[in-house]
């Protein structure tokens, strides 16, 4: 990527302080959260531990104080796409900052390491294995250091979900350059991920800054999945038609198929997943950060460190195997604090095939036990009929009030006690069991209990079985609602190294006694289908926006325009050059002089200087 032409560099005068130079440099009106604390915290030499949501402002958490501290921050980031389109930004609002990282040939490498030995960088960004090699060191030897930033610590994590060997080797920070503060920074870390981050990278006596982990602007559905692939169709048509999303498969073939359903309904849908090669795979993530209305369909490996603030939806074709893949995943949406949605279609399918994969996974028995433990709290939220946001955050040790902006808050299920079918369901594989010798898996168990004369049922004879029929009343949808319900609360296991069939446990007594009563979750009658903003509850919910009228949406569309034509100019994303809430703002404001243009959040001296003439024309031309 080019990187974008350096504007004239920011001099800060004498009497900077942390509120200035947020106020003139990124033009925003005042610091976030704990971002003022952070950053005091870290002008003054200490070190830190950062836990925000994702969209919740970390960058900023040292971007300041690279610039208040004396010499050279070092950022640490593990993934190229997200430094280059920090860079970038950081170029744009004049700062002076470089990477350094595998795409980079050697003279520009070069170039960028004497800038760094003279002192004429601020930030420079640095992949891990490029800091750890040799020259990497010897780099860091000869350069003032104004502070360490550890991008995405949680890879340090060796339990963690995305743990990077690389990371493990950081320690050497610390024993190198023990005066140098570090803050490490991460959106997702339980208690014991926070714990090892701190022993291995930090000193000791490192402040914690941990946020609450709410995004409330993003909405979390999930739905009853009867046909995935056309529910998600429709899903994006119906709501988000124009809009960027990122949709998760699980695997490689199913992620292309999808990409290729949505393609050939007229979607702008890419495949993502390791399987492709390098060049297209970097091609359609390129497409996906500078394009609108692109919608990309990966494997989980995708989106971790990609910045893309205006990602409007993410969806998920098969559920995550623990909460904290969940929360990473559906964080990658809304970044930008405007609504956004988390789309999740989930069938008895999904809870047979994880099961699966850790029973017959190569791991150990604890790990085993563990990846178990993960799953039944995943399985909880799905199943959940209250609020979804409220379980989400009791998972990282937050307590909180039903939200208003998940499914079961807007639309509240109707939870029906089925213990008596839960009984039906359970004694049928027991005397399907008694009578056979052997075990039956849920089509046949289905069948029995409706009552269909098919060829097994006859060779089993087990149409003289008491339980025969007796649930004919119930559609064969119902009763495998039902049975996903059972399998989940382990009430019935399904055996997945003899053709799936199922089989009773301990806890199902319970059941058949009468001694726990089942509940079943009934989804609410179908409301009129709502369109995003549209929805009455959209527009009460948290970070929801005015629409814009026609007027000012041609506007913005002309706004939109204009920043496209100037990103491929500067081969960097849209994004980079405003964000859309900025040319909202500016949509809505319509500012008649520079000083009024500056006056809008995200529009710092820099950008006023660069394009402010631009921006005020085309608000003239649409006046
Ligand atoms: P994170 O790294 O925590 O996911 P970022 O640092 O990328 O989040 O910030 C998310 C968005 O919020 C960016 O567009 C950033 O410019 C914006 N932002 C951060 N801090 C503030 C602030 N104090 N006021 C307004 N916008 C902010
Ligand atoms: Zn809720």
């Amino acid at each position: 990527m080019p990187q974008s032409p350096s504007p004239t560099p920011v001099t800060l005068g004498a009497a900077a302080d942390p509120l200035r130079l947020l106020q003139d440099i990124w033009g925003y009106p005042g610091f976030r959260g704990q971002q003022q604390a952070v950053i005091d915290h870290l002008v003054g030499g200490g070190d830190a531990l950062v836990l925000m949501p994702t969209g919740g402002g970390k960058s900023l958490c040292f971007q300041i104080p690279a610039l208040l501290r004396p010499g050279l921050a070092v950022v640490v980031s593990p993934l190229i796409a997200l430094m280059q389109d920090q860079v970038a930004a950081l170029r744009e609002l004049g700062l002076r900052a470089a990477l350094l990282n595998s795409t980079l040939d050697a003279a520009s490498a070069r170039q960028v390491q004497e800038q760094a030995r003279r002192g004429e960088l601020d930030l420079l960004y640095m992949a891990p294995e490029r800091l750890l090699a040799e020259s990497g060191m010897r780099l860091l030897e000869q350069c003032r250091l104004a502070l360490f930033a550890i991008d995405e610590a949680h890879c340090v994590s060796q339990w963690g979900h995305d743990f990077r060997p690389e990371y493990g080797q950081l320690e050497i920070l610390r024993e190198r350059w023990p005066q140098v503060p570090r803050v490490a920074l991460t959106a997702t870390a339980d208690i014991p991920t926070r714990d090892e981050i701190v022993q291995r990278l930090l000193d000791p006596g490192a402040r914690s800054f941990v946020s609450s982990f709410d995004r409330p602007n993003i909405r979390y559905r999930v739905v009853e999945k009867r046909d995935g692939r056309a529910q998600l169709l429709q899903f994006i048509r119906d709501e988000h038609p124009s809009d960027c999303g990122v949709v998760y498969a699980l695997s490689r073939n199913s992620v292309e198929e999808v990409a290729a359903m949505l393609a050939a309904h007229g979607l702008k849908a890419l495949p993502y997943h390791a399987g492709l090669p390098a060049d297209l795979r970097q091609r359609h993530l390129r497409r996906f950060l500078d394009e609108d209305a692109v919608v990309m369909v990966a494997t989980i490996a995708f989106g971790m460190g990609i910045d893309k603030p205006d990602v409007r939806f993410v969806a998920h074709l098969d559920m995550p195997r623990s909460i904290e893949g969940y929360f990473q995943e559906t964080g990658r949406a809304g970044r930008d604090g405007l609504p956004a949605q988390a789309w999740m279609a989930y069938g008895l399918a999904d809870v047979v095939q994880q099961r699966r994969l850790i029973e017959l996974g190569e791991a150990d028995e604890a790990h085993k036990r563990l990846s178990s433990s993960k799953l039944d709290a995943m399985l909880a939220l799905a199943e959940a009929a209250d609020c979804r946001r409220v379980r989400l955050l009791a998972y990282f040790g937050e307590q909180s009030a039903p939200c208003g902006n998940c499914d079961n808050c807007l639309q509240p299920p109707q939870w029906v006690d089925a213990t008596q079918q839960a009984q039906k369901l359970l004694s049928t594989v027991y005397r399907c069991r008694q009578a056979s010798s052997s075990s039956f898996a849920a089509a046949h168990i289905i069948d029995v209990l409706r009552g269909r004369d098919t060829d097994k049922v006859r060779r089993f004879g087990h149409h003289r079985l008491s339980t025969f029929g007796i649930g004919a009343d119930c559609s064969e949808q119902d009763w495998r609602l039902l049975l996903r319900q059972l399998v989940a609360q382990h009430l019935v296991e399904v055996d997945h190294l003899h053709f799936n069939v199922l089989r009773l446990t301990e806890a199902s007594r319970e059941v058949l006694r009468g001694t726990r009563r089942i509940g079943l979750r009934k989804a609410a009658p179908k409301a009129a289908r709502a369109r995003r903003g549209h929805a009455p509850a959209a527009a009460a919910a948290p970070g929801a926006q005015p629409e814009l009228g026609a007027h000012d949406a041609a506007l913005f569309e002309a706004l939109r325009g204009w920043r496209s034509a100037i990103a491929r100019e500067h081969g960097v994303p849209a994004y980079v050059v405003f964000p859309d809430a900025t040319l909202r703002a500016i949509a809505l404001a319509r500012p008649r002089d520079l000083q009024q243009l500056r006056g809008i959040s995200g529009v710092g001296d820099s950008k006023r200087d660069r394009y402010g003439e631009a921006l005020l024309r085309l608000v003239g031309e649409q006046g």
